[in-house]
Parts: structure tokens; sequence; C-alpha cells
């Protein structure tokens, strides 16, 4: 089975990267500036695969099994826009963000001594379990996922850069791609690096970035299907994830510290961030300032994002953790 889907998805690449990417290069006269056809078309195909499935699997759900009854989607759609302008930024945060950070990693690593095959390559007899090596490295990048996310809401420049994914106040199954993109560039370097150490090749790499946005595009799914009182505690569902975007009010101003979770909801119950059982709740932010993004289009929302950003990062009460 894995066999054929394999075949599948290979020649759906080469078909891409042949009739598409390749003439598309060649009229803008970029050749192979931009990276190579083929790397281009995976990177394509996987942005694509995930728009298909939310699209035919999740938004479905919101009309089916609502947690939130909305009178129209209108704050939805620029979340829609976000998603559809990352299957074209794919590509290009690929060649200009990731291959130079490996590249630099890897002569980094080589300076102070790091094994450059990775730590995985240490176990004994993992080349034979591919599988289990595979699951060991999505843990490991989940739980520094998890740290990660924790520092987001802590350092104050960083929250106003992941605050503009937290202004949304109908989460639904597009807001997963609602981020500023040097969150996107900062998040994908510490993650990749993560990779590295472990001793992951790119196509793994890049498989379990399509699971995890997956898992994450269903955490934000507008509906109220949960994975059930035993799964949840191990799992990310889409309950659990809502309670993380809550609108947080005078009386609560840390609401949406909890549930911090990727894939995993274990790191949540492990390290004491867990909340459950609390009724439905409105989503966004408190704050006017970053509430205004409601007002802005995706590219007018960057900015603002990111002018946030500076003005926490050019002070000291900027890197003071909360
Ligand atoms: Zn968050
Ligand atoms: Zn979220």
């Amino acid at each position: 089975m894995l066999d054929v889907i394999s075949h599948w998805w290979w020649s759906a690449v080469d078909r891409l990267s042949t009739h598409a990417v390749a003439p598309a290069l060649d009229f803008a006269h970029l050749g192979n500036r931009i990276g190579e056809p083929e790397d281009i078309a995976f990177t394509l195909l996987i942005g694509l695969l995930q728009i298909v499935i939310i699209a035919c699997v999740f938004r479905p759900l919101e009309t089916l099994a609502p947690a939130e009854s909305w009178q129209d989607r209108k704050l939805t759609r620029v979340d829609l826009r976000f998603a559809l302008l990352l299957v074209g930024l794919g590509p290009l945060l690929a060649f200009f963000v990731l291959s130079p950070f490996a590249q630099a990693f890897g002569s980094a690593a080589a300076t102070v001594g790091l094994p450059s095959e990775g730590l995985l390559h240490f176990i004994p007899r993992i080349a034979e379990h591919p599988y289990l090596a595979f699951g060991l490295y999505y843990v490991a990048n989940d739980l520094a996922y998890y740290w990660m996310h924790r520092a987001q809401h802590a350092i104050p420049w960083w929250w106003a850069l992941h605050n503009m994914h937290h202004s949304q106040r109908q989460v639904n199954c597009w807001t997963n791609a609602r981020v500023n993109w040097l969150d996107v560039v900062i998040e994908s370097c510490l993650l990749a690096t993560v990779g590295l150490i472990m001793g992951v090749d790119a196509g793994q790499f890049a498989f379990l970035v399509l699971l995890t946005q997956l898992v994450q595009n269903l955490a934000h799914t507008n509906t109220r299907l949960g994975f059930g009182r035993i799964y949840d505690r191990i799992f990310v569902d889409p309950r659990f994830h809502r309670l993380h975007h809550m609108v947080t009010d005078p009386s609560r101003p840390r609401l949406h510290d909890c549930n911090y979770g990727q894939v995993l909801s274990m790191w949540d119950n492990l390290f004491g961030t867990a909340l459950y059982g609390e009724p439905v709740r409105a989503t966004g932010v408190g704050d006017p300032a970053v509430d205004a993004d409601n007002d802005h289009g995706a590219i007018a929302m960057q900015w603002f994002a990111l002018r946030r950003f500076w003005n926490a990062f050019t002070t000291r009460a900027g890197w003071k953790p909360q």
C-alpha cells in the first residue's frame, strides 16, 4: 500500500516538475536560481495536498458539527488567503532559508565535532527500523515545538509576532496559516535544527511537516469534535486547541497560557499547562491594538505584526520573559 502511494506521489512530483514548474521557470528566465524544478514541485505538491485535505475534510466538519455558530464567515477569508499564499511561499522558504541554514548548520556542526549523520545513528540497528526512527524524531520535534510555543507566549517580542495568529475571532480550519512570515522563518530554523541534530533526511522532514500541519489544521477547525477523555490526554484535538485561543478578559488575563501542544497534548499534561472542561468561549485577544488585525487584509496584517515586533524587539522590556 505504502509502495503504491509512494509511486503515485513521485510520479505526480515528476509530472508537475516537467510540465509546469520547469516551463514556468524557463518562461520567467529564472533557470535554477530559486531551486531545482523537482524540489519546487515537491514542496508545491505538499502545500496543495494540504489545501485539498482541509477543503474536502476539515471544512465540511465546520458545517456539520460547529463549536461556535457564526452569522457569516467574513473573518475567515483572510486565513484562506494566508493558506494559499503559504503554498507559493513554501518553495521560497525551502530554498532561501532552510537550505542555506542546513548548510551553515552542517559546517558549524563539523567545527564543534558533532557527527554529520545525526544522533539517531548512535542507536544500534536503528537504520533497520525507519518507522521507529521517524517516530522518535516526531516526538523530539513535538517536544521542541511545545517549548518554542511557550517561549512565543512568554517573550514579549515573540508574542508580538505570534499574537497575529491569536487575533482571529473566528478560529477556523485555515487559521493555522495565519502566522507572521518572520515567525515562520524563526520556527522553521529552530525545528529544522532538531531534525539536523537527530539526523533526518529532507524528504522525511517534508513529510513530517505535512503531517504536523494537517494535525494543526484539524486542531484549528471550528468543530466540537474531540478524541474522547483518554486520547485527548495524549493527542491535540480541536477542543483542546480552541481553549488555547480563548479570548482573555481583565479578570483572567492569562487564559490562553495553556494547551501549547502541537500534535501531542501529553506535554501539557506532563508540564502542568493542560486545561480541559472549560465551556466554549469566544476566541481572539483582549488587546484592542492586536484585535485591530481583524480590520486588515493579509499583507497589512503582516506589516502591523512586524511593527509590533520591532517595537518590542528594540526595548529592554521586550526581552523580559513574562
Ligand atoms: Zn499560541
Ligand atoms: Zn493556534
